[in-house]
């Protein structure tokens, strides 16, 4: 049976902020008649005992809880849910890992978290104007400072945290002002991710604007989205200032995965994997997608309150999905020296035309190039003395 991650969002698409360039906002729309986005006690249930179910045989089981805004659900829904792990896990250990953007944090929160040994990933974008162009509240007012704030209570109580950074347009041109804003505010864990989304001309049928690659009307590349040489250029500067002074004192996941890929290893990130399949993302009414970046309707498997989610994990629909990375990357993908640590990166990011003339080659391959050729020699040394 295939073990597989789950994403759990509780509070579905919800969120107490606005950020310009979230993704996610809009999933709403796939639920016109949604009265609430709140994961029901059955639902929750369901997660929790189907989770471990398929997970059977792991040393620990994994629950992953991101949104929207987690945090939304407010505390006690989280202490009910550690209570249904201790009930239903026996004496395999539960790890809970919280994606959110800091904003609800209080003290009783940051003890909990610790208490609990909670893995938490708080995004943060760089310094305030890097991060304030995009990360607003409702009424357009930036929200650094509070971030901030909950990165010193998470810090005070010893809460094991890393720093989710988005890479866009406020940021790509000064990857050493986001990375020294970063250390100034003690963080030692960082994990980039690059922005990119299409944006549709007219709306399609599924209202969603933000559109998958297999969307083939009229679509423009966001205006907050990265270029690729940017973002090729924001990884090679940022990987010379890391070298130079914080090699094995500051953990960026982005490079540490390419060292561990080239070693042979499978890398810590979906991105470069050889195939996808093994993250789904679950709503707050049981509904599964096949990732948390293909929450459209033709990638939804089913729902865990009729089929369990082992079912699912073993779908010809989510393994289809899985292959597909592999079977439908660009066949100039095929030649480049850099595949066995790249593999055609996200399938969601494969819209630019390749040499034969089919839509899937990966708009950050650029990005890609530079980033490998520049650290190959460095990841090459430190992978000799390794060995
Ligand atoms: S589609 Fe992209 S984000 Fe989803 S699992 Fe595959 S590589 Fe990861
Ligand atoms: S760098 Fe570009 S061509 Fe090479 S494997 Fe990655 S996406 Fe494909």
């Amino acid at each position: 049976m295939s073990s597989i991650h789950v994403m759990a969002k509780p509070s579905s698409s919800k969120c107490n902020i606005d950020c310009e360039y979230c993704f996610y906002l809009e999933k709403e729309k796939l639920y016109p008649d949604a009265s609430d986005f709140r994961m029901s006690d059955e639902v929750l249930e369901a997660y929790i005992s189907q989770t471990i179910s398929q997970q059977k045989g792991k040393k620990h089981y994994e629950f992953s809880w991101q949104g929207g805004e987690p945090t939304l659900l407010g505390l006690d829904f989280f202490k009910k849910a550690l209570q249904l792990q201790r009930n239903l896990a026996g004496s395999t250990p539960c790890v809970n890992s919280l994606q959110t953007n800091g904003i609800l944090l209080n003290t009783e929160w940051a003890e909990f978290l610790a208490k609990h040994r909670f893995l938490v990933g708080v995004s943060i974008d760089g310094n305030q104007q890097h991060h304030d162009t995009y990360r607003k509240t409702r009424t357009g007012k930036g929200t650094h400072e509070r971030v901030l704030k909950a990165i010193n209570l998470l810090k005070r109580h010893k809460v094991e945290f890393n720093a989710m950074v988005v890479v866009h347009q406020a940021n790509v041109h000064d990857p050493l002002g986001v990375y020294n804003a970063l250390k100034s505010y003690g963080i030692h864990h960082i994990q980039l991710t690059p922005l990119v989304e299409r944006q549709a001309r007219e709306i399609p049928d599924d209202n969603l604007i933000l559109v998958s690659p297999a969307y083939s009307a009229a679509a423009d590349v966001a205006r907050w989205s990265v270029g690729a040489k940017e973002y090729g250029q924001f990884l090679c500067d940022l990987f010379d200032a890391w070298k130079a002074r914080d090699f094995g004192k500051i953990f960026i996941y982005n490079f540490e995965s390419t060292l561990t890929m080239k070693a042979g290893l499978p890398g810590n990130s979906c991105i470069t994997a050889e195939t996808c399949g093994n993250a789904v993302a679950l709503e707050s009414n049981g509904d599964v997608y096949s990732c948390d970046h293909f929450v459209y309707p033709e990638h939804k498997l089913g729902n865990i309150m009729a089929e369990p989610l082992a079912e699912l994990a073993e779908s010809q629909q989510l393994k289809t999905f899985g292959l597909n990375k592999k079977s439908d990357r660009s066949v100039d993908c095929n030649d480049c020296r850099f595949l066995s640590i790249c593999n055609g990166g996200c399938p969601k990011h494969r819209f630019l035309i390749s040499s034969d003339g089919q839509r899937n080659k990966n708009y950050l391959c650029d990005a890609y190039k530079m980033y490998f050729s520049h650290t190959e020699k460095f990841m090459d040394f430190v992978l000799s003395k390794l060995n």
